[in-house]
């Protein structure tokens, strides 16, 4: 088939190569031309495990190329979007002008039996006001909503085998075009939910909604493990046991981030208000402070953790990443965390294996070191912020020898407690004793 994918970020530049390693003949486009030459140059402007490989077998099968030039869309029948939907400044809504502006742009190329279908994370409500928008442009183009589940640092594999497809139509016709792109996953027992727009939209939010929540409630048992002398990890695994609630997701740590996850639960929280339903979802915001609490946790044991203050202290930071295997640094508690010990005073030292671009550009005021060697060097305590194998994997006795002060801060519960201590460290973690 012949497929467009506009937008071309942690999304689509992963769904257009899939799509074109399928066997699918595949035009991405952004607006961003430094990263649509990179894309074409079979260069990946972002850090994603096989996505540069894909990039360069579906690049040299000829079915993949990438342009700023919307005209190029002309000869396919799918255009998938998959734009950003950010937060709004000043709002917990989604800013949804990227959306209208694709769609706007996508329209006068447009030809009857087209199919646009919706892929960014959106507000409930969206697809409906697309649709008619479409409806209105004589195109002859239809929509159909397919929220994508994949997961940062697995994108590729979660697209080529996701766990299930969720197709919002408003036809069958949408469904079978949509049975047809995804020909090789339905071959493999993929399962597929066909259902309306909104009901598309919801799961997508729902199912973040639901994860944020599970990684909130695990931080909250450890704010109250804090307090009590209880151990938050043996608590996860006790309950976790219990196949209704299930061990995964219960990490407790320094919270979630990224550029899904807070921003979406609160995109839901100001649509459902919107809707006039705001107080089924008013637990978000808790689930959203409790998130944050985590993050000053963190300061708070440094600050414990130094004596009472952090100032003229050197702090490596160990991760600047939401998450590892990732160059991702947006909503970052690890940055979060560098930025607000440096306020604090602290002469901060971030690593990361792949993140340091990336937070460079949006915290221009923070030291980076090259290697977590480096940042270790000297350093009165050691925060471990992102769970990177890397730093998963340190050895405690070497380390304790390039420090000036072995004291360290597990904001990820990633460490061995037991073995940190016996090299000689004083071992702070998230809800242990
Ligand atoms: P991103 O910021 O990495 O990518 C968005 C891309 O869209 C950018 O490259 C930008 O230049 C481009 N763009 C903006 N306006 C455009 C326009 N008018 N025409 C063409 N291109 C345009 O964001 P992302 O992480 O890829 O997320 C995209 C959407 O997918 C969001 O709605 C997000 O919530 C959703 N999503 C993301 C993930 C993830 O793990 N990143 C997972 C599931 C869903």
């Amino acid at each position: 088939m012949k497929l467009s994918v506009i937008g071309c970020g942690y999304l689509g530049a992963v769904h257009a190569s899939a799509m074109a390693e399928l066997g699918h003949e595949v035009v991405g486009i952004d607006v961003d031309q430094a990263k649509i030459e990179q894309l074409a140059a079979g260069r990946p402007p972002f850090f994603e495990p096989g996505l540069p490989e894909i990039l360069t077998s579906a690049g040299a099968s000829g079915r993949l190329r990438f342009s700023t030039d919307m005209a190029e869309v002309s000869e396919a029948t799918v255009h998938f979007v998959a734009v950003g939907t950010p937060q709004m400044q000043g709002s917990y809504a989604a800013d949804m002008r990227y959306v209208d502006a694709a769609i706007d742009a996508l329209i006068p190329y447009l030809k009857a039996g087209d199919l646009v279908v919706g892929k960014s994370t959106v507000p409930v409500g969206t697809a409906a006001r697309l649709a008619q928008k479409l409806a209105e442009s004589g195109s002859g183009a239809t929509l159909a909503w397919n929220p994508e589940f994949l997961r940062e640092g697995f994108a590729v594999k979660d697209t080529i085998e996701p766990d299930r497809l969720v197709y919002g139509v408003a036809d069958e016709r949408a469904a079978s075009v949509l049975d047809e792109v995804y020909a090789t996953a339905l071959g493999t027992g993929t399962p597929r939910i066909i259902t309306d727009y909104a009901t598309a939209e919801l799961v997508k939010v729902a199912a973040n909604a639901f994860l944020a929540t599970k990684i909130s409630f695990i931080n909250a048992m450890a704010e109250i493990a804090e307090v009590t002398g209880a151990d938050v990890g043996q608590l996860a695994d006790a309950i976790g046991h219990d196949a209704r609630i299930g061990r995964r997701f219960l990490n407790a740590g320094v919270g979630f981030g990224g550029g899904c996850l807070p921003k979406d639960i609160r995109a839901f929280t100001a649509r459902a208000e919107e809707l006039g339903r705001g107080e089924s979802v008013a637990f978000l915001k808790e689930v959203d402070a409790i998130n944050l609490r985590r993050r000053q946790r963190v300061v708070d044991l440094a600050v414990e953790a130094l004596g009472g203050s952090v100032y003229d202290k050197r702090i490596a930071v160990l991760g600047v990443t939401f998450k590892p295997d990732s160059d991702d640094v947006r909503d970052s508690p690890a940055l979060d965390v560098a930025v607000q010990l440096k306020g604090l005073g602290a002469r901060v030292v971030s690593t990361d294996p792949q993140g340091i671009e990336n937070a460079r550009i949006r915290h221009p005021q923070l030291d980076y070191a090259g290697t977590a060697d480096e940042a270790l060097a000297g350093a009165d305590l050691v925060v471990l912020a992102t769970e990177w194998k890397q730093f998963r994997e340190l050895d405690p006795v070497r380390s304790a020898t390039l420090v000036a002060g072995a004291s360290v801060i597990d904001g990820r519960n990633a460490l061995d407690a037991a073995v940190w201590r016996a090299a000689g460290w004083t071992y702070r973690g998230m809800g242990r004793p």
